[in-house]
């Protein structure tokens, strides 16, 4: 099941589990559509994977099974790869 990460890990932009601009890669480091974008052409620059829509969970999901609160910040990654 996907954690459902709350953030960016580029610039730290609220990426809330119904959010259509969240993107992550194969091992869920997540982004959003504009860093995904812009900064990494669409390349998770912690694997080197592709970056896909995440799929939003439905809300009536949310309350059994809630997305993470944990938030992932890595600004330095992401500065390597622009
Ligand atoms: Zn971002
Ligand atoms: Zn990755």
């Amino acid at each position: 099941m996907l954690e459902l990460r709350p953030n960016c890990e580029c610039c730290n932009k609220d990426l809330p589990a119904e959010s259509p601009d969240a993107r992550i890669c194969t091992f869920e480091c997540t982004f959003c559509s504009d860093c995904a974008t812009t900064k990494l052409n669409g390349v998770c620059p912690n694997c080197g994977g592709e970056l896909v829509l995440r799929p939003r969970r439905p809300a009536g999901k949310l309350a059994r099974y809630p997305a993470s609160t944990e938030r992932v910040y890595k600004p330095a990654g992401c500065a390597a790869t622009a």
